[in-house]
């Protein structure tokens, strides 16, 4: 898969870039993962790629020729990719839209700056705007990691345990059950006894019953989507949860 990110600092995205899983798949050649200077692109001597807003009001907004220039400089002829612009205004990001994305062969993230973006560029060259969440980031860059980190790890072979993006929280619409390590107490608290029991059935019962658990009390808007099945709902009963469950669902 290929990301294009366009960007006015490019610096901002070196770092988390080249560490850790995205640095192995970059290396792996799981993901080519490029930079574009949109100031590369500007036409004017002072290099500038944003201007005053017609109408007047606060701030600047980004031109939309040099936008378009670096576009087309990172568009192949055969594979011209899906322009993705980072907005606040955008559809809302999760593990879904994130899914979506990893079956693309070409990303083209274009993060904005200041007040945005001349909606004329928009309008001729962008096919989706995301947005990662309800408050304002002062750019996309940010917002452009979120998704090349979050659809990189769900690409086939980039995690190292071939089934851990499938037990995330949001694989199903469930949040994860906790999750402990060594030491076995640690500041007066045992991990759970059946963890340590070696009885994997009672154990993934046991997960499942805290991932519900948890989703009820954390996040119960999440259970409407959830459908179990009947090995599930027969646990869920023994547990008292069912009825519990079915409440929260018709609620949100
Ligand atoms: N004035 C704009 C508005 O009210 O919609 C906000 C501009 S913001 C300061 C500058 C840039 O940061 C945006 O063009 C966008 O690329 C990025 N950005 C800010 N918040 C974002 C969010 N929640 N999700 C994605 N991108 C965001």
């Amino acid at each position: 898969m290929i990301f294009d990110i366009l960007t006015i600092f490019p610096d901002l995205l070196e770092s988390p870039l080249n560490e850790s899983i995205i640095r192995r798949a970059r290396e792996a050649g799981q993901v080519r993962i490029e930079i574009t200077n949109i100031r590369d692109f500007a036409e004017d001597k002072h290099s500038m790629t944003d201007d005053r807003p017609f109408g007047g009001g606060e701030g600047m907004v980004m031109k939309p020729e040099p936008l378009t220039a670096a576009l087309k400089s990172v568009r192949g002829k055969n594979e011209p990719g899906r322009v993705v612009l980072l907005s606040p205004q955008g559809r809302p990001y999760s593990q879904e839209v994130a899914e979506e994305l990893s079956r693309e062969k070409h990303l083209i993230l274009v993060c904005g700056r200041y007040e945005g973006v001349d909606e004329r560029f928009i309008a001729a060259a962008v096919d989706d705007e995301i947005s990662i969440g309800d408050y304002i980031l002062t750019g996309g860059e940010l917002a452009a990691m979120v998704i090349i980190d979050s659809v990189t790890r769900l690409l086939p072979g980039v995690l190292g345990c071939a089934d851990s993006a499938e037990k995330d929280t949001f694989s199903r619409q469930l949040l994860k059950h906790p999750q402990y390590t060594r030491p076995r107490e640690f500041a007066g608290q045992e991990v759970p006894e059946i963890l340590l029991s070696g009885d994997h059935e009672r154990i993934e019962n046991y997960r499942f019953l805290e991932s519900v658990s948890r989703t009820m009390d954390r996040r119960p808007d999440l259970l409407q989507k959830e459908e179990f099945s009947k090995a599930e709902i027969k646990l869920l009963k023994k547990h008292q949860l069912y009825d519990k469950v079915k409440t929260l669902q018709k609620e949100h």
